[in-house]
């Protein structure tokens, strides 16, 4: 027999019940009580539909007030001293929303005042957000949450048969930050694992047969006394009740593969998705007594199964392992949207192509049926349906275009270069452009004000004309302009108005792009976003930008900046295609932009930015695979850019300051200029550019647009003197650090004032004067 089961499901519900609830609670507008219900209706729905799926044990522990993280740090007290309850009372959901969000200062000398949020980070290489855990030198450890043993009898009651989700000792405490005192976080293992121990025992007493405990450290590039660290802990934690299935995901084991099936543990979760090459190795590596649970069915995309092929596998591990043998989809579920079924207007065919999460537990109990009941009518005719559907879509003229192949077989070289040098360019752009010194210019959008967002709305409704909707985004862009030539900024922006969403704008324009009305994934706390899914070849049909960005020239005698979304960040925030590489895609949306930079050029921009926001977070988990992606990464960005004149200047923009690592292929990149987030770390980040000189021009961010905050002249001038330490003055440009669209005018024009008279004081006075 194989038993089905699953690591996670989502918990925001299949209309974001979540959200809206957590969001109403926040406001005021819903009571604690009513949040409650709220998450145990979620819950019952949750385990049920996973039942009525097929799957016979059900994870507990996967919901959660914001964030999992955040659940663990309350369950082991690891509560930051700024949100403390004075006489030590356990933690609330008040605390625990306050450790997520922030606390407002109050004088009822209760907890959290004026408390700032935990920081929040990626979820390993998802777009997930955790919230991260602070540790203190002399951290204890203290069970303090009864979430995880309430929601155990509740789905008991329920008549479920259940395996609690913990993240295990080695994962939290490196997923954790240490502040103070300089301090190895390892160390604190010690005084973490009797609260494993505590739980372990507590949910046996509930009458817990099998514990999840989710490592997915071990699929990343362990320092060696983490390694280390793994056979101890595990063996301490041996004793304590509870069959154990260690969990990982996210990639493959690899150098840790030998250390991962040694465990003294009852079995071991692997991700044969994203790794489908170590299946064998772990095979022979995995001892006689271990259940092997094999992650078949991608948890992080919304594409069908293969279920013949990943029977191909199942049967044969089934062979070797018989009543050790588990299916389960490759990570949770967490990162998939909740409902195919839910989709009402997606055409049959590429819908016929889909699973989300409810549909990915089908396939996984389908699998497990095909190995228990092979003879099953339901069972046989699941996979005769699957092949028909991989061979359709496989052979789809939706998806293979011939033109868009050729192309992409026809590119040579050349076409991710530029003529000449940056030396040359740079002269020929100087000479045209005629900027000062410390050229001002914004990263391209300006607050997007609830008029903007009501005309954008009412257009896609139909209740407004395309003609009454240009005009109002023309009006838009005509006050961004009269704004900008106030201020005296030198390079202007049309302001995006029209931009709902950097990448679905242009998503939408393209060929080969699909979207769901219900394909939300939880993005942290009650964010959700609903990537878009690209299932086809990758086609420009048409001019995307060119109308509004001459229109916006044409105001006015300053240069104006073109403003796209570059390759790398389009494929990193949509669904990819998981019919081909990335590369590949990455490769096909460099040559639809490159259509619109060429349009651009041809209309007069002299100026066009292309914007890489994710090329960052596009790095493997595994060093030794960065290079690779780097390379093709850099290559899909220059291929993009390169089709235009010497004389055209193409700027590219990176919200984040971790360039330390990838400063290279940053210089790779080659574009004439980039703008950086710099100012929160107060230009730390320019260390990287101490180590390495990097070639091109820079505009390190001078101010941090994420708070309403107006920096003043001083701040500005003192940051670009810092600056200029490190990079040539005659090389530096001045802006803020990322887009402006979250802000309010009032903030921004003040700020803008301020940011163009540091510029203007810095022409005036040298950059080096004190
Ligand atoms: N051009 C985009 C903007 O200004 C860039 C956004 C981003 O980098 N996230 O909004
Ligand atoms: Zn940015």
């Amino acid at each position: 027999m194989a038993l089905a089961h699953t690591l996670g499901f989502p918990r925001i519900g299949r209309d974001r019940e979540l959200k809206k609830a957590q969001e109403a609670f926040w406001k005021g507008e819903l009571d604690e009580a009513g949040l409650r219900a709220v998450g145990r209706e979620l819950r019952a729905s949750h385990w049920q539909v996973q039942k009525d799926a097929g799957i016979e044990l059900l994870p507990v522990g996967d919901f959660a007030w914001y964030d999992q993280v955040l659940a663990h740090s309350l369950t082991f007290g690891v509560i930051p001293e700024r949100f403390r309850a004075h006489g030590n009372r356990k933690p609330t959901l008040q605390t625990l929303f306050a450790m997520a969000r922030g606390a407002l200062a109050n004088n009822d000398g209760d907890n959290c005042c004026g408390a700032h949020a935990q920081e929040m980070t990626k979820w390993f290489d998802t777009n997930y957000h955790y919230l991260v855990p602070e540790f203190s030198a002399e951290q204890q450890f203290e069970l303090s949450w009864e979430q995880l043993f309430e929601e155990v009898d509740e789905a008991r009651a329920l008549g479920h048969r259940v395996k609690p989700v913990v993240i295990g000792p080695l994962t939290y405490l490196w997923l954790g930050k240490a502040k103070g005192s300089e301090f190895d976080k390892l160390e604190l293992v010690d005084r973490l694992l009797p609260l494993y121990g505590q739980i372990f025992q507590r949910l046996a007493a509930q009458g817990v047969e099998w514990v999840q405990i989710d490592e997915p450290i071990l699929v990343l590039d362990l320092p060696q006394d983490w390694k280390n660290a793994f056979e101890r802990v595990y063996n301490l934690l041996q004793r304590e009740p509870l069959k154990k299935l260690v969990a990982t995901y996210f990639g493959g084991l690899e150098d840790n593969l030998g250390l991962a099936a040694g465990l003294p543990v009852d079995g071991l979760h692997i991700d044969l998705v994203r790794a489908p090459e170590q299946y064998p190795t772990i095979l022979d590596r995995l001892p006689a007594y271990k259940v092997l649970s094999l992650g078949l069915v991608n948890g992080r995309n919304v594409w069908r199964c293969d279920l013949e092929k990943a029977l191909g596998v199942l049967r044969h591990a089934h062979e070797r392992l018989g009543e050790r043998l588990w299916v389960a989809p490759s990570c949770s579920l967490l990162h998939s949207p909740v409902d195919l079924d839910r989709e009402d207007k997606l055409d049959a065919e590429l819908k016929s192509w889909l699973a989300f999460a409810v549909q990915k537990c089908q396939e996984v109990a389908v699998l497990a049926s095909a190995i228990n009941e092979p003879e099953r009518a339901v069972v046989i005719q699941a996979i005769a349906e699957s092949r028909v559907v991989q061979q359709r879509r496989a052979a789809s003229p939706r998806i293979h275009k011939p033109a868009v192949q050729a192309r992409l077989a026809a590119i040579k070289p050349a076409d991710s270069q530029r003529h000449s040098v940056f030396a040359e360019r740079i002269a020929l752009q100087r000479a045209d452009l005629n900027l000062p010194a410390f050229p001002t210019t914004t990263i391209g959008s300006f607050p997007q004000t609830a008029s903007i967002r009501l005309a954008r709305q009412s257009f896609r409704q139909g209740k407004l004309s395309a003609a009454a909707y240009t005009e109002a985004m023309h009006s838009e862009i005509r006050h961004a302009v009269e704004i900008q030539e106030c201020l005296g900024l030198d390079v202007l922006v049309h302001g995006e108005a029209e931009r709902n969403d950097m990448v679905e704008y242009f998503a939408e324009q393209l060929d080969g792009y699909a979207f769901t009305r219900f394909g939300w994934v939880q993005s942290y706390g009650s964010r959700c976003v609903k990537p878009a899914v690209i299932y086809g070849d990758l086609s420009r049909p048409k001019a995307m930008t060119v109308d509004w960005i001459t229109y916006a020239q044409g105001l006015t005698d300053k240069v104006m900046k073109g403003m796209l979304t570059g390759p790398v960040t389009m494929l990193m925030w949509s669904f990819p295609r998981d019919d081909i590489s990335r590369e590949q895609q990455a490769r096909q949306l460099a040559l639809a932009i490159r259509d619109e930079v060429v349009d651009l050029e041809a209309a007069g921009i002299r100026i066009i930015q292309i914007d890489e926001a994710a090329f960052r977070e596009g790095l493997p988990l595994r060093k030794s695979q960065w290079q690779e992606y780097l390379d093709w990464a850099t290559e899909s960005f220059r291929l993009s850019a390169c089709g235009v004149r010497d004389k055209t200047q193409i700027h590219t923009h990176m919200c984040y300051s971790e360039f330390n690592d990838v400063i290279e292929s940053i210089a790779a990149m080659d574009a004439d200029v980039i703008t950086i987030e710099t100012s929160r770390s107060d230009m730390e980040l320019l260390e990287a550019f101490e180590r390495f000189d990097y070639p091109n021009e820079i505009g390190p961010g001078v101010y941090d647009i994420h708070s309403p905050r107006v920096p003043t002249l001083e701040e500005i001038v003192n940051l670009l003197r810092k600056a200029a330490r490190r990079i040539p003055a005659q090389r530096l440009w001045v802006n803020p650090d990322c887009g402006l669209k979250t802000r309010a005018w009032p903030e921004t024009e003040a700020a803008l004032v301020n940011m163009v008279a540091a510029a203007r004081e810095l022409r005036r006075t040298g950059i080096q004067s004190a």
